[in-house]
């Protein structure tokens, strides 16, 4: 069957997350509905998030389910601090913990500086870094009231913040998406400091450019499609399945030892590639 997650020479994944439940911020497009699949694939539970679009949603769940484990659809926008809270306190519930969240949920609200207003601004740093902030501290109280079960996991919680070349890579025209991203490094390093201690481990994930409806204007056209290339030295866009399965192994026990890292799955597009032939 067509799992969504399949892919030319993509090895099955082993069940490397087997007995651990997980929660997936928008997890009814793009990279995190692949991430949701991904997770359940290896073994998790999974929690799949969405604000809009139930349907979709649903087909993300039951696609999980077609790996045998348990998954429901969850909506609430993450934005909103009792949405949030009610929505981890109801995974506790019905699965009993949380051992991996994956705060995925982000949007863009292009404009020039002069042109963006106070609302597009406000809007996407309450969904891309206020949104991470909520949904990683209703995660880590969970984590840190269970701790180590050493049967589930070497650590008490994984953390995953979906963050952007963006975190270190200027966007002109993009002011309100570039400083969400380079908030959400400082957030994941300050959180991973915070609570390494209590062996939760956070990190990031860092997508380059990813064909998703996100960034569509990108690749939807032939030459829109090559002038990204010229920006990725590997010479080919993403897809969901590049990021959802470098979240599904950071989560999992074989990176118990990465903790406050980026992991940048770009293709190389922070390599500088306009150096690559001078500069
Ligand atoms: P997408 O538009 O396909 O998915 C975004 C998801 O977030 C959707 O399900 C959307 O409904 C959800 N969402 C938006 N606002 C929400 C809210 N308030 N509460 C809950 N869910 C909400 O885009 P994508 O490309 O899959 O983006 C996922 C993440 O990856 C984002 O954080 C984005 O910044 C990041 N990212 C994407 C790319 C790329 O090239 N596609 C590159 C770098 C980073």
């Amino acid at each position: 069957m067509t799992t969504g997650v399949d892919g030319p020479g993509r090895p099955v994944l082993p069940p490397i997350l087997r007995g651990q439940k997980a929660l997936v911020t928008g997890a009814n497009s793009g990279i995190g509905k692949a991430t949701a699949i991904a997770l359940g694939q290896a073994g998790a539970d999974v929690v799949v998030n969405y604000v809009s679009g139930r349907e979709t949603a649903d087909e993300v769940v039951r696609e999980i389910e077609s790996f045998g484990v348990r998954a429901y659809p969850h909506e609430a926008d993450v934005s909103q601090e009792d949405q949030v809270v009610a929505m981890v306190a109801r995974m506790v519930e019905e699965f009993g913990t949380i051992d991996i969240m994956v705060a995925n949920a982000g949007l863009q609200r292009d404009a020039a500086l002069t042109e963006m207003s106070l609302a597009q601004w406000q809007k996407v740093l309450d969904v891309n870094l206020t949104g991470q902030f909520l949904c990683a501290r209703e995660a880590a109280k969970e984590f840190k009231r269970r701790g180590v079960v050493p049967e589930v996991s070497r650590s008490a919680g994984k953390i995953v913040c979906m963050s952007s070349v963006h975190q270190i890579i200027p966007w002109a025209g993009h002011v309100n998406y570039a400083a969400s991203k380079g908030g959400v490094l400082m957030l994941m390093q300050t959180l991973a400091q915070e609570l390494a201690p209590d062996r939760i481990r956070v990190n990031a994930v860092a997508p380059g450019a990813i064909r998703t409806p996100i960034n569509r204007d990108a690749w939807a056209t032939p030459e829109a499609e090559a002038d990204l290339l010229g920006l990725i030295p590997y010479r080919r866009v993403g897809d969901p399945v590049d990021i959802a399965d470098a979240v599904t192994v950071l989560v999992s026990d074989l990176m118990d030892y990465v903790v406050g890292t980026t992991i940048y799955v770009d293709g190389g597009m922070t390599l500088f590639p306009g150096f690559a032939t001078g500069g």
